[in-house]
């Protein structure tokens, strides 16, 4: 009798190890292989799972193993991508089957559908050239790139000559928005892809960025097949985009971090697009980083990568910086236009302060300072644009009682309920809250002691809207969020009607400030961005410098040389603070060189590697306990100490959260593999007294995070 065939297979289950199971290769019709993904029986059930050894014998008493039932009609999962998901799971300290299986899509891990996908994806060869006709329309009647200019060129060349065949390099492309980095990147890529079957992978960090650059890559690779992955697109177009990917099939592949941890067997270079931005970091499951994650996978295949940003991370500034990445620069916008005006208006000073003279109608209230209230006047004289920008969507952040001090608090979470006007959820105005979602209508009484007279404090979009339109009624007003973007027209509509000059002033949160190449904006107006300024995470600083540089970039993009560029007003009660201050001299690394200092100083990353153990529980009380046993055992177990410190378990930032409370204990050490060997071993420790990642004594869930980017 020959001996039998047993393989290993992965669940997504939070598991250390896998399981034996038989494979009958006269059943299933061929032989194993590793990569290969398969339907397992699991308990009562089954699940997709994935091979990741194939061998001969098995600890188990061959007898008792189960037998693999069905074989996926995809390729296996290419060598290198299973080194990847290993990587990833040991430095994220996640299961490996938990690692991989997300990566699948939905339309790939029904099994009962695996026999009809292999029918139309295997054997229907004849819709391939449907495909292709459609996408060429798609690419037809877009703007050709234009010629690279000086500097491009230059980039380019340094970028080209220090790409050798077989070896990794990564380069971190930087200059400000508007300087043709894009124009680079995809130029460098096509020389690059002459072989037909080379790959390249385009992260970019948004959805709602994805549709015009999409157009753009489109458009310069006509001949090339594209594969768009984000969890935006349906079921059906991800999973085959997903299998053109993995394939090969696809040549280009643009997506965002998901597309990070898709197999990809002929992978020849890799762009990640804004690379400062924090959605590149998964905040559930494995919570990786795609861009770190994109560089280890660069540097373990030895291909080239390409960082691009206005504002780099902090961490990719230094290791420019320090020679481990190059380092290009782009210094001037590629159609000429000047960089906008930087003027901070201190909310302290009278005189930028509205009078009620100032008012067009009596009672008629704006809370914008004068300057940009004038600013905005001229721009709709001249026929320009205006953004204004508030970082908070709805109608005002709370409701208060004017009688007692009531507050609409949500009873779930540590937070807020949102005031939201009529017809902006639904029908009647309600109170909603942004952590949990819960949904309430406005009381008509103070729940506390009756008063018929509540309040709303502060403002959000939809009353700075309100606002707008009463002091400019003739004005075409667009308000930008992820609420009106939800309801009637989908963002790249709302994005359309600014592209095509359709409005005059559009009031909006961040998103609108992303990516997005306008034309006709003269003006824009950050209003409550001091906020952030004193945020105990310490990354609030860089990411709101970030952002304002973003938002400044939007403002006369398209004006040619000589014209007035555009300008940036930015209300705050801290003019002096280093974030504004840079910004004023449009000092990117003076801002990076300052913040690597008080990084140093106070010894945070990236001078120190960070991890956070967290734990949720029914009540703060024991989540704090469970973390403060943890900590106990590590210091018994002589762990904590010389090199890596475990602070003391506290709430996080936002502790309660649909009635969940948590907390979270700190841990940190300058030495990585130090780091690494404490975090084993606090999985070991609480995976032996727990069900998956739930404590069995208490019932608390606990996760690891590594390279935390919110503390
Ligand atoms: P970035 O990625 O740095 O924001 P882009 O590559 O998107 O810059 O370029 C900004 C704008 O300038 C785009 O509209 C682009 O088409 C245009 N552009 C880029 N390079 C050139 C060039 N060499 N000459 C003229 N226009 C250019
Ligand atoms: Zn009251
Ligand atoms: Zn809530």
């Amino acid at each position: 009798m020959p001996s039998p065939i047993v393989v290993q297979v992965v669940v997504d289950k939070p598991l250390a190890q896998g399981f034996d199971y038989l494979w009958d290769k006269a059943g299933l019709g061929l032989d194993p292989q590793i990569g290969h993904v398969v339907e397992v029986p699991f308990g009562r059930s089954s699940l997709v799972g994935v091979v990741i050894k194939v061998s001969t014998h098995s600890d188990y008493e061959i007898d008792k193993l189960k037998a693999v039932t069905q074989v996926a009609p995809l390729p296996p999962m290419d060598p290198s991508a299973l080194r990847l998901m290993n990587f990833a799971s040991q430095y994220y300290i996640h299961g490996l089957g938990e690692t991989i299986i997300p990566t699948i899509p939905q339309m790939w891990k029904k099994p009962a559908s695996w026999e009809k996908l292999s029918n139309s994806f295997l054997d229907d060869e004849n819709k391939k050239p449907k495909k292709k006709e459609s996408e060429k329309k798609s690419a037809e009647g877009y703007v050709p790139e234009s010629e690279l200019n000086e500097a491009q060129q230059f980039a380019l060349k340094q970028m080209k000559d220090s790409c050798d065949q077989e070896k990794f390099h990564a380069a971190l492309l930087q200059g400000q928005t508007g300087s043709g980095k894009t124009a680079v990147f995809l130029h460098w890529l096509s020389t690059l892809l002459d072989d037909t079957k080379a790959q390249a992978l385009i992260l970019v960090p948004e959805i709602n960025l994805t549709p015009q650059l999409e157009r753009r890559v489109r458009a310069y690779f006509p001949e090339k097949k594209m594969a768009v992955l984000h969890s935006g697109v349906t079921e059906k177009k991800r999973g085959t985009a997903w299998y053109e990917a993995i394939t090969g099939e696809a040549q280009i592949i643009l997506g965002t971090r998901l597309a990070a941890l898709t197999p990809l067997p002929n992978l020849r270079a890799i762009v990640v697009d804004e690379e400062h931005d924090p959605s590149y970091k998964q905040q559930d499951g494995i919570r990786y980083s795609a861009r770190d994650l994109a560089i280890w996978r660069a540097h373990d295949i030895k291909i080239p990568i390409v960082l691009s940003s206005a504002t780099p991370s902090l961490e990719t500034w230094m290791a420019a910086k320090a020679g481990r990445y190059q380092h290009l620069r782009l210094d001037q916008r590629a159609q000429g236009a000047a960089l906008p005006n930087v003027h901070l208006l201190n909310l302290r000073d009278p005189q930028n302060q509205l009078s009620p003279g100032d008012k067009v109608k009596p009672g008629l209230h704006i809370s914008l300072s004068k300057p940009v209230v004038a600013a905005i006047q001229k721009n709709l004289n001249e026929s320009k644009q205006s953004l204004v920008l508030i970082n908070r969507r709805g109608y005002a952040p709370v409701l208060s009682c004017s009688a007692c001090p009531w507050l609409s608090k949500c009873h779930q979470c540590s937070s807020y309920m949102v005031m939201h006007k009529a017809g902006a959820l639904g029908g009647k105005p309600v109170l909603s809250c942004h952590h949990c979602g819960l949904v309430k209508g406005i009381p008509s009484h103070c729940p506390d002691c009756g008063n018929a007279d509540l309040k709303a404090l502060g403002q959000g979009t939809q009353k700075l809207e309100d606002a707008i339109e009463e002091w400019w009624p003739d004005a075409r007003v667009l308000r930008v969020d992820t609420d009106s973007s939800r309801k009637s027209k989908g963002a790249e509509e709302l994005f359309q009607e600014i592209h095509e000059g359709n409005v005059d002033i559009v009031v909006g949160t961040q998103m609108i400030a992303k990516g997005h190449d306008y034309q006709h904006v003269g003006l824009v107006a950050v209003l409550d961005s001091d906020g952030r300024l004193f945020s105990q995470d310490f990354r609030a600083a860089e990411r709101l410098f970030a952002q304002l540089v973003q938002v400044a970039g939007r403002a006369g993009r398209a004006n040619k040389n000589g014209e007035r560029s555009g300008d940036i007003y930015i209300e705050t009660q801290f003019p002096e603070s280093a974030v504004y201050q840079y910004l004023l001299r449009h000092d990117v690394d003076g801002f990076l060189a300052h913040l690597a200092g008080e990084r140093e100083e106070a010894k945070l990353p990236p001078f120190c590697y960070q991890a956070l153990v967290h734990a949720e529980a029914k009540s703060l009380d024991k989540a704090t306990r469970f973390l403060s046993k943890l900590k106990e055992r590590l210091q018994n177990q002589g762990l904590i100490g010389s090199g890596l410190k475990a602070y003391d378990p506290v709430p996080r930032s936002m502790m309660r959260v649909a009635g969940i409370e948590r907390a979270q204990l700190l841990i940190e050490s300058a030495d990585r593999k130090r780091l690494q060997t404490v975090l084993e071993a606090i999985d070991s420790d609480l995976r032996s007294q727990s069900q998956g990642r739930i404590s069995k004594e208490d019932r608390i869930r606990w996760l690891i995070e590594r390279d935390p980017v919110s503390i």
